[in-house]
């Protein structure tokens, strides 16, 4: 049985995109003892090998999943004390409208709305409220520039469900780190475990972790949205159906070969999964493809309702056929 107390850690971590520090502390110390270089770039990406046994068939293989996750910032203090605030990444106003906040330093508010009828999905009409009733004592909370994410504590749903803010993408950060664990050094290629920032604000660290580590493939490790439910997504993506191997991502062409063999492990393995496709958003694949001379990529994602809120939902069997795909994918012989 695997234990999911390090995926709730990780989810309960604040990490807005470009404030990722809670969370690479988390991951840093699960990865000491595990790999053979770990190292932290300028921008504050990690990138952790684990190299494999050397032969003429090696490969360099980069995992990319993103600790960053999305949210707001201030933008404007109103006299009256309400906060007004823009996006970090793509958010629903339906998702933030009447729920609490938290400050990086810890402050609480609520996200209240002028004009909901109007609001659709741009931050304008909303407002944070953070108790205070004057612009000169809402700063001494909270200043322009600073940043709030959700509030999601981790439940336990039926069926092997779980509910928390940040599946996206604290669940890929998981099952890379649950992968390393199982990689022995026997695997025939170097593999880069990358934990990646600013993913949902256009996939920017996986772009200065490719050019360093210069990868013959690349695979994003990510989730993607479920489809049944009312929502405006469309497709066929269920929670619980496997874990997701991407077929489309607006974001980059998927290698076909990276791909076949990557239905084809599953074939072999018995790993439950589904194909996904995915007609919206994107994902770290996209600037591992365009990196260097062109990387062939190929990206697999957990099945995630009500994804970009605080109470979204994946289920634990396709988190782990997730874990047993990166496994077994990683230690093939790929011939190009
Ligand atoms: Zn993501």
């Amino acid at each position: 049985m695997l234990n999911y107390d390090l995926l709730k850690e990780l989810t309960q971590a604040w990490g807005v995109a470009g404030r990722e520090k809670n969370v690479r502390a988390i991951i840093l110390r699960e990865l000491e003892g595990l790999c053979d270089k770990v190292q932290v770039d300028n921008i504050g990406n990690i990138i952790a090998l684990k190299k494999g046994r050397q032969s003429g068939e090696s490969k360099k293989v980069m995992l990319s999943a993103h600790m960053d996750e999305v949210g707001l910032q201030v933008k404007k203090v109103e006299n009256d004390g309400r906060i007004l605030v823009c996006k970090v990444g793509w958010v629903w106003t339906s998702a933030l409208y009447n729920d609490q906040v938290i400050f990086q330093n810890g402050t609480i508010g609520v996200v209240g709305c002028g004009d909901i009828e109007n609001a659709k999905n741009n931050c304008d009409k909303l407002f944070v409220d953070i108790g205070c009733t004057t612009k000169e004592d809402a700063e001494k909370h909270v200043q322009v520039g600073d940043y709030c994410g959700f509030i999601g504590p981790w439940y336990e749903l039926q069926n092997g469900r779980i509910s928390a803010k940040s599946f996206d993408d604290r669940a890929g950060c998981f099952m890379l780190l649950e992968a390393l664990k199982r990689n022995e050094g026997a695997c025939p290629n170097d593999i880069y475990y990358v934990f990646s920032v600013q993913e949902e604000v256009g996939c920017r660290g996986s772009k200065t972790a490719a050019a360093q580590v210069k990868p013959d493939i690349g695979v994003s490790v990510d989730v993607t949205p479920d489809h049944f439910y009312p929502c405006d997504l469309t497709g066929c993506n269920a929670v619980g159906e496997g874990i997701a191997i991407t077929l489309g991502d607006p974001s980059a062409m998927l290698d076909e070969y990276l791909v076949d063999e990557m239905l084809a492990c599953c074939e072999e393995k018995h790993i439950p999964y589904q194909r996904g496709v995915m007609d919206r958003g994107g994902t770290d694949a996209s600037s591992m493809n365009l990196s260097n001379e062109g990387v062939r990529v190929a990206g697999i994602a957990v099945v995630d309702r009500y994804a970009h809120s605080k109470c979204s939902v994946i289920a634990k069997q396709d988190i782990e056929a997730g874990i047993d795909l990166l496994h077994h994918y990683t230690h093939r012989v790929f011939r190009f």
